[in-house]
């Protein structure tokens, strides 16, 4: 636990790219206390410049390959990168999300490369706050490129939607895959389309079709905005360039049309709501305490739940009204 000036001191050093500081940084405003308020304003007061990506994409998709891929070429470009990569938190997904580690591992001695696991394991509701503050802090350091991660399900993803500028998707050729982005709803939210292991499937259809989709309009446009689609292999490096190419250009796009400040004011504006659920929580927790009673009432089997909760709640915030 730091003291609010130790944390300024990290932050400081951080800013001048330590990243022993950086690390314990980003632990912190993890799972923020009352006392870092003043600190998390200032951060977020130094945010707003990076370009914001999300990658999203079924699992198994290559997402991770690609995103290992991506840095090799975005550091071609000089530009400083950091990636928020999120574990659903599954048991039987951990496995997976250890070999994603290991595959951007060949990063980890890049000065200018910083790779942060979110695991919501232990965050207590608060993965949106955690992945939204991480991203700020990120932000207010001064990298260029902050690359999200995620599987195309849950609210974390409704988070990255929220707060990525650029939506990159991965999609597979197989017919299969299609019909599961589909269902993910991942198929009209993309502002670029990855057709991902065109070395070992037969990207053209998808390619194709995919192209024809947007043709024909049926993926939207987003203010003016033509989604791109690029054949990809995460392992030969084909398309690579392109890809950057292409992020490069939207972000470009996004400064010219001021899309790019609005993003920023809407991010901002999620993170006001996930902030008044943090504080309520806070509040719930402190006077928890105060409705005790209630609660045994429930344990020796004497009060229902719902009628117990309505009480305690009623008691806790002194609300008179219906629920
Ligand atoms: P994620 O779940 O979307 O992050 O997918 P991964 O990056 O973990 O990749 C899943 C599997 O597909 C791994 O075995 C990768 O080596 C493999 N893979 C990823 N991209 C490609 C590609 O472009 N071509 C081929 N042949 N395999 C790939």
């Amino acid at each position: 636990m730091y003291s609010i000036d130790e944390a300024y001191k990290l932050f400081e050093d951080a800013i001048n790219g330590n990243r022993r500081a950086i690390g314990k940084l980003l632990t912190l405003v993890e799972s923020p206390t009352a006392e870092y308020i003043p600190l998390l304003q200032d951060i977020i007061s130094r945010s707003g410049n990076a370009h914001i990506i999300g990658i999203t994409g079924v699992p198994g998709a290559g997402k991770s390959t690609l995103i290992s891929r991506l840095i090799t070429e975005l550091r071609k470009k000089n530009y400083r990168i950091a990636v928020i990569a999120i574990d659903p938190s599954s048991p039987f997904t951990s496995g997976a999300f250890l070999g994603d580690r290991l595959r951007m591992q060949k990063h980890a001695t890049d000065e200018n490369v910083f790779i942060r696991s979110l695991a919501s394991r232990g965050l207590k509701g608060g993965l949106s706050l955690a992945t939204l503050l991480t991203l700020e802090t990120f932000d207010a350091l001064g990298y260029d490129k902050i690359i999200i991660e995620t599987v195309g399900a849950g609210q974390v993803d409704v988070d990255v939607f929220f707060a990525a500028m650029t939506i990159l998707v991965v999609t597979l050729p197989a017919a299969g895959d299609e019909i599961q982005a589909l269902k993910a709803g991942l198929m009209e939210i993309g502002d670029i389309y990855v057709v991902n292991k065109a070395d070992k499937l037969d990207a053209d259809e998808a390619y194709q079709q995919l192209k024809f989709a947007l043709e024909a309009g049926e993926l939207h446009h987003k203010k003016g905005w033509k989604p791109k689609v690029i054949k990809a292999s995460a392992v030969t490096g084909l398309g690579m360039k392109e890809i950057v190419e292409s992020l490069d250009e939207h972000f470009h796009f996004l400064k010219e049309t001021s899309e790019l400040k609005k993003s920023v004011y809407s991010r901002r504006e999620h993170l006001t709501r996930v902030l008044l659920y943090w504080f309520v929580e806070r509040e719930i927790d402190k006077r928890l305490e105060s409705t005790s009673d209630i609660l045994e009432q429930v344990k020796r089997g004497e009060k229902d739940p719902i009628t117990a909760a309505i009480e305690a709640y009623k008691r806790m915030f002194q609300f008179g009204g219906e629920i």
